[in-house]
């Protein structure tokens, strides 16, 4: 599809919290100069689009402030958790970033696209048997152990694959992060990692091992942090157990891994995290720490996932039956949901709607499609509900779960049946965490760049849902 040509008239609006997003002065969602309302007919609802130049731009201005505040040896592995598919590991491995890797799956996605394997991080709180072997057959660059026995359990296959792996340890600051709980991983009481106090054993177990190759620590305290803090009082706790690791073990790590979590936007009142603020101060503590123990600088990793892709994403959908419940909420239903979307049921993860079309004030009745509707399309909705009913209403999804719930209070324009609407930066952990729940097949992803639209992932398919039923 070719890049609309009201391109040229686009007004910026200020406060949408996309980049290249804008509204063209009739009222049309544009994303990166693309129609949206366009590219829902064209490709069908519902439908991720991504902005492949935010996500280079993403990836550039972390690696450009790590490296900065860092050092030039810094490396950024984009967690992979966030959106795996063989086109973002070319897109990150372009712009020079390592990844991290979780599971079989996607340790084959980016070996897959032509990811250098040595350039991979693999994690996992539970790694089995068959996962360490294959990670170990791939080559990947680091493995990091979240426990003693996994240690024991790397060395043992690497002896037994001839070789000797290079792993980190997870350590537990024991901080809070002051996020949602459920993303929040640092905490004394938390089934990542091992406790920061029994890191000394940990580490004298890790060097008497034979088939692994202690290089340093990691950590990672959760996610959606926008503030320093956590960030540089996870650092002073490694910071102090490095010190003491190396006069109780004599062990000096070459890297420190910091793991991600940086913060992002999904609502007005976020804060997005500076890579800035953030590594200019952690920056300043390690050449502190390192001037003042004289000790050797080590080399930084980090493992940023939803700061490179959320804001590169929307999701289109397309409005179905709208209905006033008997408590007088207005329910605006769309074609997708949890199943494409899970992150509002699992944790109250709030998330930003627009109308595809809106009239240029803002608020009032518009036509609302631009091509013909067709015989199997929507028909106007039953209700006459009153533009206010749509001020505060509850986009939700067609799952069969009350908890299918999109955006608990958005404020939309009047919408009806067959009406386009965006939900804004979901390009981290919606395809990710999508599930065929309901047996709906999984949307595609359409990635935008220099002016043309192409098809990442395609659509599943009912039979694609079926395939693998015996
Ligand atoms: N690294 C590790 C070990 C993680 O567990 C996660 C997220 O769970 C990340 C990196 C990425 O976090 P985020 O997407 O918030 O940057």
């Amino acid at each position: 599809m070719k890049r609309n040509n009201k391109m040229q008239t686009t007004t910026f609006i200020d406060n949408f919290i996309t980049p290249r997003l804008t509204r063209s002065p009739d009222g049309r969602l544009l994303f990166d100069g693309f129609d949206c309302e366009q590219l829902a007919r064209q490709y069908g609802t519902p439908l991720y689009l991504m902005s492949e130049d935010t996500v280079r731009a993403n990836c550039r201005r972390h690696l450009n402030a790590l490296r900065r505040y860092l050092g030039a040896d810094a490396v950024a592995a984009y967690a992979g958790k966030a959106l795996s598919c063989r086109q973002i590991y070319r897109i990150i491995a372009d712009e020079g970033m390592y990844a991290d890797a979780v599971s079989s799956g996607e340790l084959y996605t980016a070996y897959a696209s032509g990811f250098d394997m040595s350039h991979i991080i693999f994690h996992g709180n539970n790694k089995t048997p068959a996962d360490i072997a294959y990670a170990q057959k791939l080559g990947v660059g680091l493995i990091v152990a979240d426990s003693s026995y996994e240690v024991a359990m790397i060395s043992r296959s690497a002896a037994s694959a001839g070789i000797v792996q290079p792993i980190l340890l997870r350590l537990t600051p024991g901080i809070d992060a002051h996020t949602h709980q459920k993303i929040s991983t640092g905490q004394a009481d938390s089934k990542f990692g091992i406790p920061i106090d029994r890191a000394p054993e940990a580490v004298a177990h890790a060097l008497s091992m034979p088939g692994v190759r202690l290089d340093g620590i990691h950590c990672h305290i959760g996610s959606q942090i926008s503030d320093p803090k956590p960030f540089c009082d996870a650092l002073e706790i490694l910071l102090d157990a490095l010190s003491g690791l190396q006069s109780d073990t004599g062990f000096t790590a070459r890297i420190i891994n910091l793991g991600g979590g940086f913060g992002v936007r999904y609502v007005d009142s976020d804060t997005a995290a500076n890579p800035d603020t953030i590594f200019s101060a952690l920056g300043s503590m390690l050449d502190d720490f390192c001037r003042t123990r004289r000790y050797p600088h080590p080399a930084v990793i980090t493992e940023p996932g939803r700061s490179i892709v959320a804001d590169a994403g929307i999701t289109l959908y397309t409005v179905g039956n709208i209905k006033q419940s008997g408590a007088g909420t207005t329910y605006v239903s769309v074609d997708g949901g949890m199943a494409d979307n899970p992150r509002y049921a699992l944790y109250c993860a709030p998330y930003t709607a627009l109308a595809a079309v809106e009239s240029p004030g803002g608020s009032a009745t518009i036509s609302h499609t631009s091509a013909p509707l067709s015989d199997e399309d929507y028909l106007p909705t039953e209700f006459n509900l009153p533009d206010t009913a749509f001020n505060d209403c509850a986009i939700v999804g067609r799952c069969c779960e009350s908890g299918d719930i999109l955006v608990p209070h958005a404020h939309l324009p009047r919408v009806c049946p067959g009406d386009i609407i965006a939900v804004l930066n979901t390009g981290a952990y919606n395809y990710s965490m999508a599930s065929n729940y309901n047996r709906l097949p999984r949307p595609p992803i359409v990635m935008l760049h220099n002016g043309k639209a192409y098809v990442a992932v395609r659509r599943e398919t009912p039979e694609d849902v079926a395939a693998l039923d015996c």
